[in-house]
């Protein structure tokens, strides 16, 4: 079978003691099943920084590149919070998806039965809650040109954003999303604000148009940003797939993912555009948490985010669907035995550490995958 190459870079703070947690499945799914992962491990972040002098070194990003996906942890901490800003850790992060393209960020907030009540809405309304939030993650305002402040010479200063995206952005967002619906529930909610800019006016006319043209079995909707805001915490069952611009989608998917419980939950995968030859997709997996250097060290970080990252992973650049369904499931079912770590425990659980936690998915894993 043919190598399916991994690039691990763990980062900083609790990114190394999570992605110790994957390195176990992989291990396991490479002795067991023949899975063939072969894994190359790099710096990113803070601790480039001190090895290097760079966020992360040419070489690094070079085997970024090769690789089929690349698994990332999380950077920064206080012990780089005076470092020059090009070098700053998050430069390894912003190099890594501008390099590789990655245009797509996916997020899903997913509300595992067992945590329902940790979320600050009522569990009825979250309860196997499962959206998936297609933020456009290259364009937009972030990137726009002019980004100016001009001092206007009269006590006042003026700052300018510009808010810019052209069809084949909107186009090709748009079909990450109508792929991404089909394997699931087949419907995609787009969101803009089409009544007062000119951006949303093209973003509804391309979404229109793309769906007419490839992906008229999708069942599609527009709503407008700040309505969409207000469903996603009135009744966020109602959505399966949105799909948004890089602004709105910063901000709707940290509302999902709140809807959910803690940060240590979230997983995230950021995808570039297919490669003409191979039909793949350059990839890169997350969690949506920072490197917690408050329990840095200490053995009790949460490393669900990390594995439920690389169960996407399996999902989206090697198509092992059954695997991910397995590890997804694996996760849910620890957390139905009431094993939690720190930041999700819950009265009469089982209060574990890192190691403990990785060890209970893994056996339930390889009991659902026997
Ligand atoms: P953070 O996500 O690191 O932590 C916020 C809070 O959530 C902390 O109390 C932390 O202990 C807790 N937490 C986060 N992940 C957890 C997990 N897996 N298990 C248990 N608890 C968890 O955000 P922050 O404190 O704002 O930032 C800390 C550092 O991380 C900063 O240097 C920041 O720049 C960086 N950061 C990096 C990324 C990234 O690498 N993508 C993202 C956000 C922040």
């Amino acid at each position: 079978m043919t190598a399916r190459n991994l690039f691990l870079l763990p980062g900083d703070g609790i990114g190394p003691e999570a992605m110790a947690e994957v390195r176990k499945i992989i291990a396991w799914m490479n002795e067991a099943k023949g899975a063939n992962f072969v894994t190359d491990e790099g710096l990113v972040g803070g601790c480039a920084y001190d090895a290097h002098g760079a966020a992360i070194s040419d070489a690094d990003m070079a085997k970024a590149m090769a690789a089929d996906a690349v698994l990332f942890g999380a950077v920064g901490g206080p012990k780089w919070d005076a470092v020059p800003y090009e070098v700053r850790p998050e430069a390894g992060l912003l190099r890594l998806r501008k390099d590789l393209e990655l245009f797509a960020n996916l997020r899903p907030a997913i509300c595992y039965p067992a945590l329902a009540s940790a979320s600050s809405l009522k569990p009825e309304l979250v309860e196997g809650l499962d959206i998936l939030i297609i933020r456009e993650l290259t364009g937009g305002v972030y990137f726009g040109e002019p980004k100016t402040i001009t001092d206007l010479g009269n006590g006042q200063k003026r700052a300018i954003d510009t808010q810019v995206y052209d069809t084949y952005e909107i186009e090709r967002i748009a079909g990450v999303a109508f792929e991404m619906a089909r394997t699931r529930k087949n419907s995609v909610c787009s969101m803009e604000k089409r009544n007062v800019m000119k951006s949303g006016v093209l973003w509804n006319q391309v979404v229109t148009q793309t769906h007419k043209d490839k992906y008229s079995d999708v069942k599609l909707e527009h709503m407008l940003a700040d309505a969409g805001g207000m469903q996603l915490v009135r009744a966020p069952k109602q959505f399966d797939v949105i799909v948004t611009d890089n602004l709105f989608g910063d901000m709707l998917s940290d509302v999902a993912a709140m809807l959910t419980g803690s940060l240590g939950m979230l997983p995230s995968a950021s995808l570039g555009a297919p490669d003409a030859k191979t039909g793949k997709r350059k990839a890169l997996y997350e969690p949506v948490h920072g490197s917690a250097p408050d329990i840095a060290g200490k053995g009790i970080a949460n490393p669900i985010a990390m594995i439920a990252s690389f169960a996407m992973c399996l999902r989206y650049s090697f198509n092992m669907v059954t695997e991910a369904d397995n590890l997804e499931k694996a996760i849910a079912n620890v957390l139905d035995k009431g094993i939690r770590t720190g930041d999700i425990m819950a009265e009469g659980a089982t209060r574990v550490g890192t190691v403990e936690m990785g060890d209970a998915i893994l056996a339930e894993f390889q009991a659902l995958s026997a």
